[in-house]
């Protein structure tokens, strides 16, 4: 049985029987517009509806919680996979009013254990479908007001697992978001983001290249990456970076670099000097500037967390060091604190000061 949202219409058509290519988009927009499996569809033979119950479903994620943070728009769902797994995803609200991007997970769990992040903490559980990561994005959508004209602009992989550790599924999946019968999110509005797999990187950038990348990078000086992230043992951020510049030199999109700032621990001023000459060698081997995100650290809230935020002084010190050195980062704002929807606390937990129920996050 075929799971009809890991499908573009073009596959659709090919895979079911009789289905043709017209007809496939018109199921594409009825099931993004929320109707049944099997309904009367105009332009949609009988028994082209047959085949799709036949050979297709439309499963779904079971919503655990959805909690809402009480300090800003963030919205978080906790959900359900049906081997009874435990993913988050995050609701963002963008700048421009109505519109959201959907921070989605592309694992259960994650083998990477970088140091400052919830996720790391489980272990890989196991990858997701190319489908759970469509619904994820269907599910966050269900949740807006598309009558006062709220949309998913765009999608973010950035929540629960190493997206390059899936690429296989993440790639489907991009292709399925972007379908323009589907649900039409432009590619230039998704962004993949990677703790460092070269051999994905190249792979986005040969497959996906309107897609955007982001590294996460915790530091530009080699022992602290390691001691953070310990998949710079096996790709050394040399490497990745490499990747990184032939991503930039093919698709022509400047890559975003993520930094999650640690008190004492990646935030001096030496940090800063070291991570503004990377970025400008960086530029001058490729003609493309990476944008560079300060993220200020979510503590992970147990006992045993061994890491601070910075305090907002000390990211504007390392934020002035870095434009002082030629390369001015963004600080970027990660919300959802209250229901650990924020960068780097998802762990699939329902956070006990909801209402209602809760998702997990990534560096990047
Ligand atoms: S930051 Fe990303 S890659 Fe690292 S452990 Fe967390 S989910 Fe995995």
């Amino acid at each position: 049985m075929l799971a009809l949202q890991s499908l573009t219409a073009a596959r659709m058509a090919a895979e079911i029987p009789g289905v043709t290519l017209e007809e496939a988009r018109k199921v594409l927009a009825a099931l993004t517009r929320g109707e049944p499996l099997g309904a009367p569809i105009a332009g949609v033979r009988r028994i082209t509806l047959e085949a799709l119950r036949a050979h297709g479903s439309v499963p779904t994620l079971t919503v655990i919680d959805e909690a809402a943070s009480r300090e800003d728009p963030f919205r978080k769902l906790v959900l359900e996979t049906h081997d009874g797994y435990r993913i988050e995803t995050v609701r963002i609200p963008l700048e421009k009013a109505g519109r959201f991007s959907v921070c989605v997970s592309s694992q259960a769990g994650c083998a990477l254990a970088c140091a400052f992040c919830a996720t790391g903490r489980l272990g890989l559980q196991r990858n997701l479908e190319s489908w759970e990561i469509v619904e994820q994005v269907r599910l966050v959508r269900a949740t807006l007001d598309r009558k006062a004209g709220q949309r998913v602009h765009g999608v973010v992989f950035q929540g629960m697992g190493e997206p390059m550790a899936n690429i296989d599924r993440v790639i489907e999946a991009v292709q399925v978001l972007s379908e323009p019968s589907g649900l039409a999110i432009d590619a230039r509005a998704v962004t993949v983001c990677t703790a460092g797999l070269p051999s994905g990187i190249r792979r986005l950038a040969r497959e996906c290249p309107r897609v955007r990348l982001a590294l996460s990078l915790s530091s530009a000086r080699p022992a602290v990456r390691r001691s953070l992230m310990p998949i710079d043992k096996a790709h050394p951020l040399e490497d990745v970076l490499e990747a990184a510049a032939e991503h930039a030199r093919l698709t022509g999109m400047a890559p975003l670099w993520a930094v999650t700032l640690l008190q004492g621990v990646n935030d001096s001023d030496e940090d800063a000097r070291a991570l503004a000459a990377l970025a400008r060698s960086f530029a001058e081997k490729t003609g493309v500037r990476p944008r560079v995100s300060i993220v200020p650290y979510n503590r992970i809230d147990d006992a045993t967390d061994p890491f601070h935020r910075v305090p907002d002084a000390g990211l504007e010190a390392f934020r002035d060091a870095m434009a002082s050195a030629g390369i001015v980062p963004h600080v970027r704002y990660s919300g959802g604190h209250d229901v650990a929807a924020a960068c780097g606390q998802l762990a699939g937990r329902v956070p006990a000061a909801s209402p209602a129920a809760s998702p997990a996050l990534h560096e990047g």
